[in-house]
Order: structure tokens, then sequence, then C-alpha cells
């Protein structure tokens, strides 16, 4: 089929994990320790990563934890599932990033 067909990840949902390809040395790992299954492996051996099905992440950052090069992935998480904080002093309210 990949000689007919590739697999590509939805761009019109938000993305909660970003993988630095300069960096990534492909070794799978993140794709392993995935439990949802959010990525899928490149067709290219040692190639990046694909976050084919974003909408299903969990959030915890297993991927980042496991990932063998510091800063090659990272998590991002919806303002909407953020904390929101409230500062006693002055009452301004705000987000970790
Ligand atoms: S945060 Fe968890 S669920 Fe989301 S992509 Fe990373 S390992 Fe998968
Ligand atoms: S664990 Fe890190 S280096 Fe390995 S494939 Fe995933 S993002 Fe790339």
């Amino acid at each position: 089929m990949t000689d007919k067909a590739l697999a590509v990840g939805d761009t019109d949902v938000f993305i909660p994990v970003s993988i630095n390809e300069e960096t990534c040395i492909g070794c799978n790992l993140c794709v392993m320790v995935c439990q949802p299954d959010v990525f899928v492996p490149s067709i290219d051996p040692g190639g990046v990563p694909v976050v084919l099905y974003p909408s299903e992440c969990w959030y915890v950052g297993d991927c980042v934890d496991v990932c063998p090069v510091p800063d090659c992935i990272a998590l991002h998480v919806m303002d909407k599932n953020k904390v929101i904080w409230k500062r006693k002093e002055s009452g301004e309210e705000f987000q970790l990033s």
C-alpha cells in the first residue's frame, strides 16, 4: 500500500506534540511508549515519527520523558486544559506555559 498512498497527520486539530526534525534520531522510543498510539513510525528507517492521531493524546508526557535527545520532542497543552492561577496579593490570573 505504501507504494500507492501515505498516511499524513491531521493538521486541522490541535497538535499536542512537536518533534525537532533536525535533532530527532528516529529511534521510535516515543512511538513505543505512547499508549494511545498518537505516533506512527516514519516509512524511512531512522526517520522522524509522524503524529498521526493527535486528538488521542493523554497529555502525560511519556514521549518527552523517554526521548534520549534533550529538547527534541515537546508537549503542548491547550490553554483550556491548563490550571488558572490567581495571585493572592494582586488578584492577577495567569496560566503556566
Ligand atoms: S503525551 Fe502521552 S499520549 Fe501524548 S503523544 Fe506523548 S506519550 Fe502519547
Ligand atoms: S524518542 Fe526522540 S529521538 Fe527518538 S524518535 Fe522520538 S522524538 Fe525522535
